[in-house]
């Protein structure tokens, strides 16, 4: 476990998958926690209630992480109802899948804006904050799509590429103020996301990975715990792979 009490975490996308299990581990781990989601309202409350109940802090709040206006009104209403700022994880993410000859404009944009553009939008929000209490902890959840590429992914995996240059640029700007900023790139995660993926596709990543199977959720919150605890204070603009060994 990590000691974050008296920490304030902000999870984008935590209503479901990967970022339910981050703010259930950070919060577990003593962080007050904003649960962020952007259509559903109920599973975000759902996420609150179980922090809630297992003893943790956690507040709700909607908003579409790639819009300019939602993403500084985030950061903002996470500092007013938790208290401050220290962890941010850019987490939201989607997928529209398909081979570039058939790939459209808007699934383009869809991609780019959500899993890209709002890391930016969350993050300039954010950082004059962190710059102010030189400390804190940025954390992108990027992808192995990112690193290797994929077929049909040729949208998602531009924009996961792009949160890891993003990554060492930012950390480089802001290392002085004592803030870092990593990025872990998960494999594939038994989550909502892999839904379309077939069976047999899926059972060939598993023939892949060393480890023999796909990843859990949790196996992806606890790098993020580490990455955002002071055992991980001398690590910055880092890509850690959690991939069970798929990458080699
Ligand atoms: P998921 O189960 O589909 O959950 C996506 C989450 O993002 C939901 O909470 C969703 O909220 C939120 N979200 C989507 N668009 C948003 C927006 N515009 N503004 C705010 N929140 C938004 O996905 P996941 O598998 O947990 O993926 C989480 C992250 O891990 C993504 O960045 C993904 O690319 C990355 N990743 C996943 C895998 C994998 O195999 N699963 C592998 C590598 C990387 P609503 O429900 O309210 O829409």
């Amino acid at each position: 476990m990590a000691d974050l009490r008296g920490r304030v975490a902000l999870v984008t996308g935590s209503s479901r998958g990967i970022g339910r299990a981050i703010v259930e581990r950070l919060a577990a781990d003593g962080a007050a926690v904003a649960v962020n989601y952007h259509a559903r309202s109920d599973a975000a409350e759902e996420v609150v209630a179980a922090i809630e109940g297992a003893g943790g802090t956690a507040v709700a709040i909607g908003a579409d992480v790639s819009d300019a206006e939602a993403a500084a009104r985030l950061v903002s209403e996470t500092r007013e109802q938790l208290g401050g700022l220290d962890i941010v994880v850019n987490n939201a993410g989607i997928t529209r899948d398909q081979l570039l000859m058939r790939m459209s404009e808007a699934d383009w944009d869809a991609v780019l804006q959500t899993n890209l553009k709002s890391v930016f939008l969350i993050c300039q929000a954010a950082i004059k904050g962190l710059m102010r209490q030189r400390s804190g902890r940025i954390i992108n959840i990027s992808s192995v799509s990112g690193i290797d590429g994929n077929a049909g992914q040729a949208n998602y995996a531009a924009a996961k590429a792009g949160m890891i240059g993003f990554t060492r640029s930012l950390a480089r700007e802001v290392g002085s103020r004592g803030i870092t900023v990593n990025a872990v790139a998960p494999g594939f995660v038994e989550t909502d996301l892999i839904n379309d993926i077939s069976d047999a596709l899926l059972d060939s990543v598993r023939g892949m990975t060393p480890l023999g199977r796909l990843g859990l959720p949790a196996d992806i919150a606890a790098a993020v715990a580490f990455l955002a605890s002071d055992d991980a204070s001398y690590m910055t603009g880092q890509v850690l792979r959690v991939d069970g060994g798929f990458g080699h």
